[in-house]
Order: structure tokens, then sequence, then C-alpha cells
């Protein structure tokens, strides 16, 4: 594991307006108002989002009088690096990244064969309170912006576009991300308006173009979000963090349980599925010894039955001194043994990032813990 550490300094962003945060059109209004014409607007905007450049100093046919003025006023770097690390092998690589107030979020990408997926954060914190989540420990701070969950996207799509960026790899180089997931810090539909932004422009071809198909949104449940989700018309996947088949389990792991119940969560998943013929995927981190006997298999079995959905069996990234730890390799399998055999069709998320803290809040809990000491 390599981990590389960056001094961050009082940040001069918060200042500047960030062109992220922006539509091609406000784009051409803000261009307007420095009196700029309309078409540099789309110049800019594919400087952005078609060839990643991270600063204005890399638009090499913007004029330069004008690349200065924009360095003063505005901002295309929502985020600073501020700690990264690379696992052993070399395929996971996790970030954390400053944001122009301070506060600081996590975002993972994964190599694979064909797949080079990126999990991303929608909220600086999260307010759901999971007790077996790092990130919850901290509450929230606030919601991203949409230019700052654009952001964590375009970070990676230049990192694995040039090669002097990318660690050694044992995978062949990849070029470009194929997957984004929206299962880092926060919840995505507790930043409704923000994230559908950041969605719309990630899967705007005249944008980023990456397919909606492409992208999953992970969600706790909240149920009348699911319901506007249902109604976006973007093909994006759906996953429900249910990691309980009945209440009161489901209260004490997911406090947000108690206004969404399971009933009340997986009517909504019903109707989604009716409105948009999409197989909803449900996701359980096993734990042992809290949500991981034959029993309660046997009633998730029985409460997912009828709905078009796929369970995934979620090994927990444990964090220190937790009293939740992963369950064995062996009764995980049981367990989707059992699954499979009511005819739930079940998979085992493959287990990534251990060693490096990947586990959604927890290298920024380590490096919080890290500042308290030093
Ligand atoms: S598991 Fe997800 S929803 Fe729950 S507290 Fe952690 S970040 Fe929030």
């Amino acid at each position: 594991m390599t981990i590389k550490t960056f001094i961050t300094f009082p940040d001069e962003r918060q200042a500047k307006r960030s062109l992220l945060d922006m539509d091609e059109q406000q784009l051409a209004d803000f261009l307007a108002e420095l009196g700029e014409a309309k078409f540099r607007a789309r110049q800019i905007w594919e400087w952005i989002y078609q060839r990643y450049a991270g600063d204005f100093e890399s638009m090499t046919d913007l004029p330069k009088t004008l690349r200065s003025r924009l360095a003063e006023v505005a901002t295309v770097a929502s985020l600073t690096l501020a700690t990264e690390v690379v696992s052993a092998d070399r395929d996971t690589i996790k970030c954390l990244f400053q944001l122009h107030d301070g506060q600081t979020i996590e975002a993972v990408l994964m190599l694979y064969d064909q797949r080079r997926t990126l999990c991303i954060s929608s909220q600086a914190g999260c307010a759901m309170g999971c007790t077996f989540c790092a990130t919850a420990q901290g509450g929230l701070a606030r919601n991203l912006t949409s230019g700052e969950i654009v952001a964590q996207v375009l970070y990676f799509a230049r990192y694995l576009a040039d090669p002097s960026l990318l660690p050694d790899s044992n995978v062949e180089r990849p070029t470009q991300v194929t997957n984004i997931v929206l299962m880092g810090m926060g919840e995505p539909l507790h930043n409704y308006a923000n994230v559908w932004t950041a969605l719309r422009r990630i899967t705007d071809n005249s944008a980023f173009g990456l397919g909606a198909r492409h992208i999953t949104l992970s969600t706790v449940g909240l149920a009348p979000m699911i319901d506007r989700m249902a109604d976006e018309g973007l093909q994006i996947g759906l996953a429900v963090s249910l990691h309980a088949p009945n209440d009161s389990l489901r209260t004490s792991l997911v406090p947000v349980n108690k206004g969404y119940s399971v009933d009340a969560v997986l009517e909504a998943v019903r109707r989604y599925v009716v409105k948009t013929h999409r197989r909803v995927t449900f996701e359980y981190a096993l734990m042992c010894g809290i949500n991981d006997s034959p029993g309660l298999a046997q009633e998730l079995a029985a409460k997912l039955q009828g709905i078009l959905c796929h369970v995934n069996l979620i090994p927990l990234n444990p964090i220190p001194d937790s009293p939740f730890q992963p369950t064995s390799d062996e009764d995980t399998e049981h367990f989707a043994q059992i699954l499979r055999a009511a005819g739930i069709p079940t998979t085992v998320r493959l287990r990534r990032g251990i060693e490096i803290n990947a586990g959604c809040g927890q290298l920024r809990q380590s490096r919080d813990a890290q500042n308290r000491t030093s």
C-alpha cells in the first residue's frame, strides 16, 4: 500500500465562481458578464467535460488575457487532493479531497479487467446515522454542490487519461471511467436536486457523456424520493441498502427505518419497478452475529418474493474498535445459498480496499485522528 499526503492551505477558491456548478447557458451568461462572446462558452465547456482540463492555463486555444481573467474570478478545480492511498495490488485508488471550505470527502477508483468503477460521494458527512458506518459518526456537514459531485468524476477521468498520473498497474492500462456508483459519503437522495443536476451533466452527451445504465445510485431507502426518482426518465440503476429484513433489526442498524419501514421501502421499490421495468439491487452488509443468521436469510427471501430484484451481499469493511465485524466467508456463502434456493438472484461483492480503509468514511476518519494527534 502507498500513502501520499498533500499539505493543504487556506483556500482562495472560496471567493471564486465554480464553473462546474453551471450549465452551459449559465456559463454563457457568466462569460457575457465578463464581456466575452457566446462561442467561448462552448469552447470552455468542451475543455472541461471532454478534455478534462483542470485549470484555465491548459485551455490553450483561449486568448491568454481571457485565461488570466478567468483564473482571477473563477475556478474549474472544486477539489484539492489531500490524501491518496493506493492498494498493494495497485488496483484500488482512494482519494480524500478537500473542498474550498475545508470539508473533506472521499472517492474510490477500482480497476477491474473490463471496468473502471468510480465510487463517489454526494454529501460531506451524512445525516442518516447508520450504526456500522464511519461516515455517520461525524454527522452531516453539508450537501455537495452539483459541481463538487461532477468534479470527482472529472478528477478520475483526468487521472485515467494521463499515463504519468497512474500508478504502475497489474491490469491493462485503463483510459476512461466506465461505471459510477453513488455509494461514497452521504445519502444521495438527501441531496436530491444537486445529485440529479450532476447526473444529468455526467450523462449529457455534450458534457461527460457516460451512459445512464452505467451509473448506480445507492440509497438507504428514502421512500418518497424513490418515487421521485422513478419519474426522472434517466435509466440510472437503483440500489437500496436494506441490511435487515424486519423493522426491529433494521432500525437498530439504519435509524432512518423509523421513518420509512421495511414494508414502506419495499412498496416504493415495487412502484419503481412497475414504472421503470428496471431490476433493483438490494444491498445487505453482512455483520457477524448481527444480521447473518440462516433464519434472517429465510425472512429476507420471503420479503423479496415477487420483486424484480437482485441481492448483493457485502462483506463489511470493519471499523477499528467497532462491534460490527464482517461475517466469515463460509457463513456469507451459506446466507447466499439460502437466498438463491428461494429464487432470489444473489451475488457476493468482491472484497476491495480493506487494507486502504476503502469503506465509506474510513479514510477521512483516520486522517482526522492523525490531525488530532499531530
Ligand atoms: S451507510 Fe451511507 S447512508 Fe448510512 S450513514 Fe453511512 S453514508 Fe450515510
